[in-house]
């Protein structure tokens, strides 16, 4: 049995988003440190609006081409490295304006403070 033309059609789209990402990974620098590095390393990180799907579930879906490119439309392209620092600091952040109450009973806010200070200063 032989794929159906609306399955192939399905596998070409498939495939032209998945290499579409894939070059706007390889080709953008990173957002926060400015390097550029091979699209595996190469995150998006969704930063504006509200975020329906995932990049990921995007391009494997048969959702049109529009809803990805509204969706990269309100992502960064970031480094592994920087993601991580950036998931971090906004679990820092949440925990600090979140939960007030339960930082100034324990040693964590002084230790948030200190955390920055490190991160700034390395950056
Ligand atoms: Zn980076």
């Amino acid at each position: 049995m032989g794929q159906t033309s609306t399955q192939l059609n399905y596998h070409r789209r498939r495939e032209a988003k998945r290499k579409y990402v894939q070059k706007l990974k390889a080709e953008t620098p990173c957002a926060d440190c400015g390097q550029k590095y091979h699209f595996s390393v190469m995150d998006l990180d969704h930063v504006r609006g509200r975020k329906r799907y995932s990049i990921g579930k995007l391009v494997a879906s048969n959702l049109s081409l529009k809803y990805l490119l509204e969706e990269l439309e309100n992502c960064e392209v970031v480094c592994s490295n920087c993601h991580r620092i950036r998931t971090f600091s906004r679990k820092v952040w949440m925990t600090r304006e979140n939960h007030p109450k339960r930082i100034r009973n324990t040693n964590a806010r002084s230790d948030i403070i200190e955390l920055e200070r490190m991160m700034d200063s390395s950056a």
